[in-house]
């Protein structure tokens, strides 16, 4: 038994120091993904379902591995992010989508004013102390309009410093530029500083929409959501609709707006300007 004891300690101690350098295997490889060009944004496609018009797209990170293959995005995001090495991405997820908005307005037609490109910023990247200077910069060089750019952040980015948080965002919305809150009702601080920072969109959480039909308290959920934007003058979209009964639950709460794989999953550039062709000419 002893023995059995000892052996399950040396396997547990094997087990994770597999786990740890594979980790640092990853982090190495997270490290060379941005030289050798390994990452690219998806686009998915936000809907006004009333006319299904495209009115903007979130960009999403993509990462392939070249020997393993693309990797999920909750992973090796997490992995960026606690290893500092998200502010370095960030950068090039701001630039590049900032490149990818200024396409689609000069080349492909898009409506600088009926069209935004929504931008996931993650905590650590917005606490920089030159958050600012980097959107602006990001933003100056693709020449695109300030106003087709929203930031996507979470409450996370708040927790820390309150005050620093809205002089950030009120410099950048003095630039033209808006913000999302990303996942909106799954934190425990919501009301509180929602009062408090400027934000112009909130996005419904995908937990609320997924079981909106269970009768479980969800759909009332959105509802309260939905009138409370409504009376603080902010606009409202669903995110994760997959189903054509939660998007039906969504209208009769007045929520028009919204994001899933009912319309379409994240899609590469060229795939969503074919789909951006073919909504316009309906
Ligand atoms: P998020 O910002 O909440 O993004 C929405 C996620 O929901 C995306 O997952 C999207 O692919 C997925 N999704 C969209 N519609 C549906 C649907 O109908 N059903 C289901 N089941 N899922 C749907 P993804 O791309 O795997 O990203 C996961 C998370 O990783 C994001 O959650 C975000 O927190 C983070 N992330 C992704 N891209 C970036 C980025 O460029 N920068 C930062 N900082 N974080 C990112
Ligand atoms: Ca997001
Ligand atoms: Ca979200
Ligand atoms: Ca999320």
């Amino acid at each position: 038994a002893k023995d059995a004891g000892r052996n399950a300690i040396q396997l547990f101690r094997t087990t994770m120091q597999h786990a740890a350098s594979a980790r640092l295997q990853m982090e190495n490889d997270l490290r060379q993904a941005l030289l050798r060009h390994e990452f690219r944004l998806h686009l998915q496609p936000q809907v006004d379902a009333r006319d299904n018009r495209i009115i903007g797209a979130e960009a999403l990170l993509r990462w392939d591995h070249p020997k393993l293959g693309p990797q999920s995005p909750g992973l090796f995001i997490q992995l960026l992010e606690e290893s500092g090495l998200i502010v370095e991405v960030g950068d090039w997820i701001l630039r590049e989508a900032c490149r990818i908005g200024a396409y689609l307005l000069n080349e492909r037609s898009v409506d600088a004013g009926a069209f935004s490109l929504s931008i996931n910023i993650s905590p650590r990247q917005f606490r920089q102390s030159d958050f600012v200077e980097q959107v602006m910069r990001a933003i100056g060089a693709s020449g695109v309009p300030q106003r087709m750019i929203k930031l996507e952040i979470t409450e996370g980015i708040v927790i820390q410093n309150l005050e620093d948080t809205i002089g950030k965002m009120n410099r950048l919305k003095k630039a033209g530029i808006s913000f999302a809150m990303d996942d909106f009702g799954t934190g425990y601080s919501s009301l509180t500083y929602l009062k408090r920072l400027p934000v112009d969109l909130l996005k419904i959480d995908q937990s609320f929409v997924r079981d909106a039909m269970a009768g479980d308290g969800d759909a009332e959920i959105i509802r309260a959501i939905v009138s409370m934007a409504a009376s603080l003058g902010l606009e409202v979209i669903a995110e994760g609709v997959e189903q054509q009964a939660q998007l039906d639950i969504l209208q009769q709460r007045d929520c028009h707006l919204y994001q899933g794989y009912l319309f379409s999953r994240p899609l590469p550039l060229e795939m969503f300007c074919e789909l951006l062709d073919s909504s316009l000419a309906r």
